[in-house]
Formats: structure tokens, C-alpha cells, sequence
């Protein structure tokens, strides 16, 4: 038996004692009540402890909630938000439950390296994570019977300052497990469940945290124990810290490690869903189960196949992990008997044909009976990309599908926005998001609500930028033009671009930069002036990121630029939020067909605020001529100088012929009326078709519905 029990004693009143409920349970992040709820309670504290409500109620004064339980409007909006959390908790009447009746009882094992689901919770780098995170609290709001596989890394992923040079310095930041929302797995005696899980001639030792996201539960494996040595204790230490044996040792860990804290945790998933090939190695495991049981091999790689899924996330080479092969032999030579297989049959199980080395996604592309990738052109591009491993196929019949990524929108749409779409789409909008009809009202939002609203936003990340600004101006003595480049002199009538996403050399930050002298001309024209708000890290290996950054951030200093380029430490979830909400236009300039999906992009659609990005990904497939611009031509324009001068062309001449003039072009009010025609067309076009909601319909529909039949 399994139980997280009670694990802080927080001595909350009694009337409210089920704040402790809330507080761990992730819910509350996606619910505008609910973070209401806590804010009232302290609102100085609910900004200092970053929006975490465990650790705010723990350090809460007694005081304090002294006062609002004399509060009678509190309490009621306290039973309200404990009901409404039952009612969803319960989950009598899910779309799963009525669209699919056939699956009932079944459960997914959704495996993946990272999950991004509140800042509180470290455990993410960039967008694979989030995308998990959103794929768990959509199944959550679908009634998606998902169970989430991974690790509580202690130290979770790099933390970004930028030095007064612009050198981006790691940092990295021990949790406080006290004040994170998870809670320890105990075991039948009820001391911590420890499992001990072969790992080359060895055996780890990993306990189990489990997280809450609405109905899904996540299972997070943790190293960091006794018993372990200390290489062992840091497997799970940071996320994509180490060199490859670390990596590979994650891996295996995360892999067979998982499946086993399923068994023992009594979860028999029916479908198992690797998202990314860090996990593929619970293919082999699930393999090794069944032929331990008395199966022939064969026999068992197809029962494997029929209950697999796997989704393979970028076409960039750096993206897929290969181990040497001796490595694998180190660590697997004691496994592959147990399969009953020699060294050569068990490395062929990953090999790409005319290559050496273990390849995780070609293991996972072989193993899984169902693949896919991210959006339709991905699709195309992985076909291409593995067609050697189904030599006799021509490339349109490569067994890989597509399920184009989307976005949670209850997380990523501004609460006040949100509000917009409740009053003019109705308050089920959240519910019946899927539902192009919906979206379709956005039509009668009059144009000064919706504008007055985004220049809300745009002040609110002015704000947030300011006090980040200052607040570095401060408590680090930084240099005063480090203020300028965090954005202290950003000007709220000025059109604002945002670009923001990881520092890796395919996303071209730079490419806006290609002719200096002509940006300019935008940026400083008197009358039509235009800003640029830049985030993201760099992996903490990679100089070359850094050097991108260290460009940028420059020219964010140099005087020339008179702080009209911005550059806003550390990307994350929080400053993801302010940026994809109160920028006037997202960019996005990838070098094509590197980027899979891309989903910030998603983001900012929803809430009104435009793309402006290359044909690739999903813009591919959601640009509709009225919504945005493109950058560059369908298919890309090939790697190369030419073809980056050519793509920056293209972006000049666009700011300066379309979106400038359009943003500019104010009525007697000075609302831009055909800027706000455009926000909504944004809205009306993306929010349907790129929330979490119908991705995760398509997940369910297209491949768990038929997988959990071939199961059978
Ligand atoms: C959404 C998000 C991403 C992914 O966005 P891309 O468009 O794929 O780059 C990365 N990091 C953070 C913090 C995000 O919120």
C-alpha cells in the first residue's frame, strides 16, 4: 500500500484547514479563483514567496490568518474555491469518460526528463517540459486517466544572470523541498519507499516524490538518498548538468528506474507514452518483463509495440542522445540475458542503419508501435529524417504521424484576458476551447476593451522588467547601464517585439541584428518608434549561446541603442507568462526546418498578441494570411549566409511596409483598428486548434484509443 501522508503539521485553523489541500495540489495554478484565494491572504507574501502557497502558508503569521477567518467574504470565497476543487477533483462527467467508455480502467504511463508546470517546481527547461506539463493538466481537465513519470531533480535546470560583460554565469540553486509542492512516497511500513534499481554492476538507490496536477498524478524519482554513493546521489541532480556517462545514467534510470516504481507502486499502465527519447529505455524493461514471465522475445517486442507510443520532439541532430557502444555494453551486459540476446542483437536494437552507436530515439522509433511527431511539416521532416530504418518503405509510408503541439490555454492566457473571453465567449470558454464556433464571438469584443486590456499587459511587463531592474541596480550593485539593458527605459507607446527562447544557433537571435543601421532607422524614428524585449538561455555548456547573448546584450548597454533593445534575465515560466502576454508582436526566426513545433508562438496567439515568425513548425500550418506574417518561404530557404540575409531582408522589409504602418495607424481615440483586427483574428485562428485541449484529444483519439485496442 502506498500512501502520501501528512507530511508538514501546519497547525492551519480548522476552518480553513484544506488550504493545505490546494496548496498541493497544482490545480490552483490554472485557476483564477484559487490564486485569488491565496493572494488574499497575504499579498506582500504571496509576491515574495514567487506565487508558491506552501511556502507562503508556511511562513504565514498566525495573525494573519487570524484575520481572515473573521473575514465572512473570505470564507465564502474559500467554500466556493474548496467546492469547485471537489466537483473537479471527483470528475464524474469528463470528456474522456464519454467520448471513450471503451477505455475504462485504463491508464497511461506518460514517461518524460522534464515537466514544466509551475515555477515552484524546477524541473523544466524549456519547452519539451512545459509541453509535458500542459499535455499532463489538459489530460487532468479531460479526465485522461495520465501518470506522470520523472525525476525531482534537487537542482533543477541552470539559472541565468548576465554579467555586467553579458557572459551568461550558471547558477544553480539547491530546492527547498519544505517549501516545493511535493509530497514524499511512503512505503508498506510507512518509512520513505525506497526502490533499489540495477544500474550497470551496481544498484541505485531512488525514492519517490509524488506531485499533484489536478487529477494527474506525477511520480518523480530522486537519487539523492543514503545508502547511495555520492556519483550515485547526484544522478538526479541537475537536468541536462552532466557529461555523457551522467546522461546515460539518468537515462537508465529514468527508464527501467520508472517502470519499476510503477510495479511498485501496483500502477500497470495499459499505454506507455515516451515523450522524447530520453526514456526509451522502458521499452526494454517492459520487454524484459515479459520474457522473464516465460514470452519468446519476438513474441514480447510485439506486445511491447502494441502498448507503446512515442513522440519524437526536433529534427536537430544535437537533440538525440547517442551513447557509445561500449558504453551501453558496460552497462548492459548483465541485461541483455535476461532478453535472452547476445551483444550484437542488443546493439542492433538501437543502431540507425550505416551508423555506430546507441541512439535513443532510433531504440524508441523501433520499440513503440505508435510514433509521432510534433507538427505536420516535423512529420514530413522526421520521415525523411528515419525513412533508413524502414528500408523497404517509400518516405511517405514511414510510420510516423503528427499531433501538433498546443498550449494549456487556462495557464497561458492572461487572467484578464480570460475574463474578456468570459464575458463576450461565455464562461465555459476554458471547457469548450476545441470549438472553433466559440472562438468566432471573439468578433464582438468591442476594440477599446480588448486594446485598453493589452496595453494592461504591456504596462504589466514594463513594470515587472523595471522592477527586476532595479531590484538587480540594488542587491548586486550591478552597473547602472545593466539597468538600462534590463529595459528601465523601454517606452510604453513604442511597437514592442518580443523574442524569447533558448540560445541554440538553429533560433537566429541575432538575425534581427544582420543590418544595424537599418534597424535603427525603426528603432529611433521619432514618430513610429519600435523596441526589442530578448530572453532566453543558453545550455550551460554551450560558449556559442553565450557568445549570442553576450552580442545582444551589448548592444542593449551600448548608448547608441538608448535602451531600446532589452534583455530580461533568466526565461521561465513567470517571465515567459508577462512576455507572451504584453508584447505587441512575437517573433520567431528559426533557421527552417530545425524548429519541431515551437509553442511560445501559441502563447502569445492566444492572447491577442501576433506572430511574425518562418514558415516552419506550426506556423507552417496556423499562418492563415489575416492572423500575422511570415518570414522567408514554405520550406525554408536553406542553411547558409544567403539565405540569413535573405530571411532578414524579409523581416525589414515587412516591419517597415506592414506591421509598423498597421500599428501606427490610429483612429481619433488612437485605437489601431486594424491592429486590433488583427489581434483578434489571432485569437479566433489559434486559440481552437493550438490549445493543449485538442492536442491532447488527438493524442487520445489518434493514438492512445487504438494503441489500448492492440493492447488488448
Ligand atoms: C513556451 C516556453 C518555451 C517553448 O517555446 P518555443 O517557442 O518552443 O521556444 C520555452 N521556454 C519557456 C520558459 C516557455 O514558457
Amino acid at each position: 500500500m502506498v500512501t502520501t501522508d501528512s507530511y508538514h503539521d501546519w497547525n492551519l485553523p480548522e476552518r480553513v484547514a484544506r488550504l493545505k489541500d490546494l496548496a498541493y495540489n497544482l490545480w490552483w495554478s490554472w485557476h483564477p479563483e484559487a490564486r485569488a484565494l491565496f493572494k488574499e491572504i497575504d499579498r506582500t507574501l504571496w509576491a515574495d514567496t514567487h506565487h508558491n502557497p506552501v511556502r507562503m502558508l508556511r511562513a504565514c503569521p498566525k495573525v494573519v490568518l487570524d484575520a481572515r477567518m473573521a473575514d465572512k467574504g473570505f470564507l465564502s470565497r474559500y467554500d466556493a474555491v474548496i467546492a469547485a476543487f471537489d466537483a473537479y477533483m471527483a470528475g464524474n462527467d469528463t470528456w474522456f469518460s464519454k467520448a471513450h467508455p471503451e477505455l475504462k480502467g485504463v491508464t497511461v504511463g506518460y514517461f518524460s526528463a522534464e515537466f514544466g508546470v509551475h515555477n515552484s517546481l524546477r524541473i523544466y527547461s524549456g519547452g519539451l517540459g512545459i509541453l509535458a506539463g500542459d499535455h499532463c493538466k489538459a489530460a487532468s481537465d479531460l479526465g485522461v486517466p495520465l501518470i506522470g513519470v520523472g525525476f525531482m531533480y534537487p537542482q533543477g535546470y541552470v539559472q541565468q544572470k548576465i554579467s555586467s560583460d553579458g557572459w551568461q554565469q550558471n547558477v544553480y540553486e539547491q530546492a527547498d523541498w519544505d517549501a516545493s509542492p511535493i509530497r514524499p512516497v511512503l512505503g508498506p511500513s510507512g518509512g520513505r519507499m525506497l526502490l533499489d534499481i540495477p544500474l550497470g554492476r551496481g544498484m541505485v538507490k531512488v525514492a519517490v516524490w509524488k506531485v499533484q496536477v489536478g487529477r494527474v498524478p506525477l511520480y518523480l524519482m530522486d537519487t539523492n538518498v543514503d545508502g547511495n554513493s555520492p556519483h550515485d546521489r547526484e544522478i538526479s541532480g541537475r537536468l541536462y548538468g552532466g557529461d555523457r556517462t551522467m546522461r546515460l545514467r539518468q537515462e537508465i534510470i529514468l527508464g527501467i528506474g520508472g517502470v519499476r516504481m510503477l510495479r511498485a507502486l501496483g500502477v500497470h499502465p495499459a499505454i506507455f507514452h515516451a515523450n522524447e527519447g530520453h526514456s526509451s529505455f522502458l521499452f526494454l524493461e517492459l520487454a524484459r518483463e515479459k520474457v522473464s514471465a516465460g514470452k519468446p522475445l519476438d513474441e514480447a517486442l510485439r506486445e511491447v509495440a502494441d502498448g507503446a507510443v512515442f513522440t519524437t520532439h526536433t529534427p536537430v541532430e544535437a537533440g538525440h542522445d547517442v551513447f557509445a557502444e561500449e558504453m551501453i555494453s558496460e552497462y548492459f551486459s548483465s541485461y541483455w540475458p535476461q532478453l535472452g540476446v547476445e551483444r550484437e542483437q542488443f546493439l542492433d536494437f538501437a543502431r540507425v542503419p550505416g551508423h555506430s552507436g546507441w541512439n535513443m530515439t532510433a531504440l524508441a522509433l523501433k520499440m513503440a508501435g505508435r510514433r509521432n511527431a510534433v507538427s505536420r511539416r516535423h512529420g514530413q521532416v522526421s520521415r525523411e529524417m528515419w525513412k533508413s530504418l524502414w528500408p523497404s518503405r517509400p518516405v511517405d509510408e514511414v510510420p510516423i504521424s503528427h499531433v501538433t503541439n498546443g498550449v494549456h490555454l487556462a495557464t497561458w492566457v492572461q487572467q484578464e484576458i480570460g475574463a474578456v473571453y468570459d464575458r463576450y465567449l461565455g464562461e465555459d470558454w476554458r471547457e469548450r476551447q476545441d470549438d472553433p464556433a466559440l472562438w468566432s464571438k471573439v468578433a464582438a469584443i468591442p476594440d477599446e476593451v480588448l486594446w485598453l486590456q493589452h496595453n494592461r499587459n504591456k504596462s504589466q511587463l514594463l513594470q515587472m522588467m523595471r522592477a527586476r531592474a532595479r531590484a538587480k541596480w540594488m542587491t548586486e550593485k550591478s552597473d547602472p547601464s545593466q539597468a538600462l539593458a534590463g529595459g528601465a527605459l523601454l517606452d510604453h507607446s513604442a511597437l514592442t517585439i518580443g523574442f524569447a527562447r533558448r540560445f541554440a544557433g538553429y533560433k537566429r537571435a541575432t538575425l534581427i541584428l544582420h543590418d544595424i543601421e537599418r534597424l535603427k532607422k525603426m528603432l529611433f524614428d521619432p514618430w513610429r518608434p519600435v523596441q526589442l524585449v530578448f530572453a532566453g538561455k543558453a545550455h550551460p555548456a554551450d560558449d556559442g549561446g553565450k557568445m549570442l547573448i553576450q552580442q545582444i546584450y551589448r548592444l542593449a548597454k551600448d548608448p547608441a541603442f538608448g535602451g531600446r533593445i532589452a534583455f530580461v534575465e533568466d526565461y521561465d515560466m513567470h517571465v515567459a507568462r508577462y512576455l507572451v502576454q504584453g508584447v505587441d508582436m512575437w517573433l520567431n526566426n528559426p533557421l527552417a526546418p530545425l524548429e519541431a513545433c515551437g509553442t511560445s508562438g501559441q502563447k502569445a496567439g492566444a492572447n491577442g498578441v501576433p506572430n511574425f515568425s518562418v514558415l516552419d513548425g506550426w506556423w507552417e500550418e496556423g499562418y492563415n494570411g489575416a492572423n500575422g506574417w511570415p518570414i522567408g518561404q514554405p520550406g525554408g530557404r536553406g542553411a547558409g549566409p544567403e539565405a540569413d540575409q535573405a530571411d532578414a531582408e524579409d523581416i525589414y522589409a515587412t516591419l517597415e511596409r506592414k506591421v509598423i504602418p498597421l500599428y501606427y495607424d490610429r483612429d481619433d481615440l488612437l485605437i489601431p483598428r486594424g491592429w486590433v483586427k488583427l489581434m483578434k483574428e489571432s485569437i479566433r485562428s489559434v486559440a481552437p486548434k493550438y490549445g493543449a485541449s485538442r492536442m491532447v484529444k488527438d493524442y487520445v483519439n489518434g493514438l492512445y484509443a487504438p494503441t489500448a485496442a492492440a493492447a488488448r
